[in-house]
């Protein structure tokens, strides 16, 4: 039995079928209650597959997965649909169900391979530095991992797979044997996106300043970590592609890597250090480094929408506690372990669901009666970024910061 089998047995042969997970995944509402696109629907579908068949649609239900893990915290029987999930789109990526990869997903791969950025886009991403200065040895760095950057270029892709429909399937190959397809991709974005996640990252660079941090910054030579790779089950090929940014990293002569959002944070703590042997950098969140900051008191209410990766994924939960000590904090009914996806995750290839998984959670979030709306990862602002209530944590903080 291979690796994936093993995997998939161990993680849904527990499954006592109760349903409680079905009523807390995001995504089996916004599909119109298809049960095969909710939590106990996917754990199901694999027991399918792990019987044998092969005919049934694997890809949407799988690829539909917000990998929010909201299913785990409330399973009596401690089963992860989204690792199920994960599980299934390596198993989709590597072959053993014939026909079912994405084109799109596996161009980002090649290009990812090739040009260390999902889009190619590595000139396009150090626009936000321009003009910043930074410490002349590299033993900490600021690693964006490209995720404000993209913000911009992944709104539009979306609206291009929206628009073009099936021929992607004929575009998407012709694109990653083109060379470098950036010359198209970079003409592609969203000009008031990129203007505020480039002015949010240089706020990351200021607090750091301010708070007396020294670090400097790879620039064209920083690379993407690879987190799509592994979110669309290309696991092997992100072995591979994690050692060289390593490798990268050593060559350098980093020590301490500060991220800023928390798919980076994620990925380098959870995936790196399970599949690298030598990853052995201090790895940290921005905010872990501003406590020295004196900040003022800020007399509105808040609320904090907390990102699946920060909360459930790393346990880490730094930005909660910096509005509380700035700010009249109110959670919405959904917070903590039990916080609510922003959609953002299949935003490219789910638009419909992913904007109704947006919708759901910005009431939420607006029922608490908050004047401002505050996030910590540019994919979770830029999905709940539907009226000017809406910020970056690292917009508040500036604004506070004596
Ligand atoms: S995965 Fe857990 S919560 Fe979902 S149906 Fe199975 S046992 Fe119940
Ligand atoms: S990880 Fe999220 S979207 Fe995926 S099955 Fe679990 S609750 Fe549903």
């Amino acid at each position: 039995m291979n690796e994936i089998f093993k995997d998939l047995t161990l993680e849904t042969s527990q499954c006592i079928n109760c349903g409680f997970c079905e009523a807390v995944c995001p995504t089996i509402p916004a599909f119109d209650y298809r049960t095969s696109m909710g939590a106990r629907g996917r754990i199901n579908l694999a027991k399918e597959f792990l019987n044998g068949n092969r005919v049934l649609n694997f890809r949407d239900p799988f690829e539909s997965c917000l990998d929010c893990y909201a299913c785990f915290q409330v399973c009596p029987a401690h089963v992860n649909s989204g690792v199920v999930s994960e599980l299934m789109k390596q198993a989709i990526a590597e072959g053993q169900v014939q026909d079912q990869e994405h084109q799109v997903a596996r161009m980002i791969t090649v290009l990812i391979k090739k040009y260390r950025d999902p889009l190619g886009l590595t000139k396009e991403v150090t626009e936000w530095s321009k003009g910043l200065e930074f410490d002349s040895s590299y033993q900490t760095i600021l690693y964006t991992g490209h995720m404000y950057q993209l913000m911009a270029y992944n709104k539009k892709l979306g609206e291009m797979l929206k628009s073009i429909g099936e021929l992607y399937r004929f575009i998407t190959p012709l694109l990653s044997s083109l060379g470098n397809p950036s010359f198209i991709f970079s003409k592609f974005y969203d000009k008031k996106i990129k203007e505020r996640s480039e002015a949010q990252l240089k706020n990351i660079y200021y607090l750091l300043r301010k708070a007396g941090v020294k670090f400097s910054y790879l620039g064209e030579e920083e690379p993407y970590p690879g987190t799509l790779m592994i979110d669309m089950g290309y696991v092997s090929d992100f072995k591979e592609y994690a050692q060289t940014v390593t490798d990268l990293f050593h060559k350098k002569g980093v020590k301490n890597i500060i991220t800023v959002d928390p798919h980076t944070y994620d990925v380098l703590i959870n995936k790196y250090k399970k599949y690298v042997s030598d990853f052995d950098f201090n790895v940290s969140f921005y905010l872990d480094h501003l406590n020295s900051l004196n900040l003022s008191k800020l007399d509105k209410r808040v609320t904090y929408h907390e990102p699946c990766h920060l909360v459930r994924h790393t346990d880490h939960n730094v930005p909660r506690d910096f509005i509380k000590k700035t700010a009249e904090l109110t959670l919405p009914l959904h917070n903590g372990k039990n916080t609510y996806c922003c959609g953002g995750p299949i935003e490219a290839f789910y638009p419909k669901a992913s904007e109704k998984i947006s919708e759901r959670r910005f009431r939420e979030l607006k029922q608490t009666n908050a004047e401002i709306i505050v996030t910590s990862c540019p994919i979770c602002f830029v999905n709940l970024y539907r009226d000017e209530s809406v910020m970056d944590i690292s917009e508040l903080l500036i604004k506070l910061v004596k």
